[in-house]
């Protein structure tokens, strides 16, 4: 098990952070996801248009295995990148788990179970728009971001880690679902919290 002070230690000492994200207990997560592995840099794989999918944000990302894309069942691998560990994106650990354990494997499950919901798009590769690929994927990232807030409870999270996590419940949900407004949002996201 790690603590807060492992945490703060893998923020300072970069060598470390392999080590730290072995120390963690991914028992829950074992039966989606085969290995966590810390990588220096992020991956230009998103749409790089938009800040939400910068590669010089991302924090971390559940990597499709080519067996995955043809539907063949493999755990996945999830990256965790520099930016994961500053005091700024996850003040506390609680926060860090939260980002990996709520958020990405909650990705790396619904692609391990095949959900519908996540299956690749391969006729709409060519003919989809690239604003309905983008939609695709932050309904992906609503649900993952819901899966966050209906665990906070069990998570030792900081307020401003919070705070953002539903800025960012509300900015994609504002463009997926303008027509819902800002007051429908935040009475759900009250209900998923307590
Ligand atoms: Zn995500």
């Amino acid at each position: 098990m790690a603590s807060q002070k492992d945490y703060e230690s893998a923020i300072v000492d970069p060598n470390s952070r392999q080590r730290f994200l072995d120390l963690l207990d991914l028992s829950e997560i074992k039966p989606h996801v085969r290995k966590v592995v810390y990588y220096p840099q992020g991956h230009y794989f998103y749409f790089n248009r938009k800040d939400y999918y910068d590669a010089e944000k991302m924090i971390m990302s559940t990597r499709r295995s080519i067996p995955s894309l043809f539907g063949i069942n493999v755990r996945l691998k999830i990256n965790v990148y520099a930016n994961a560990f500053s005091l700024e994106q996850h003040p506390l650990l609680g926060d860090f788990l939260s980002s990996l354990i709520d958020h990405e494997a909650f990705h790396a499950k619904e692609i391990y179970e095949k959900d519908p919901k996540v299956k690749f798009p391969w006729r709409g590769l060519f003919s989809m728009k690239s604003s309905d690929w983008e939609i695709l994927f932050w309904r992906q990232d609503i649900r993952a971001l819901d899966n966050q807030l209906k665990n906070f409870k069990k998570r030792n999270v900081s307020r401003e880690y919070v705070e953002g996590i539903l800025q960012r419940k509300l900015d994609l949900e504002g463009v997926v679902n303008p027509e819902k407004g800002p007051e429908v949002l935040r009475e759900e996201i009250e209900r998923l919290l307590f």
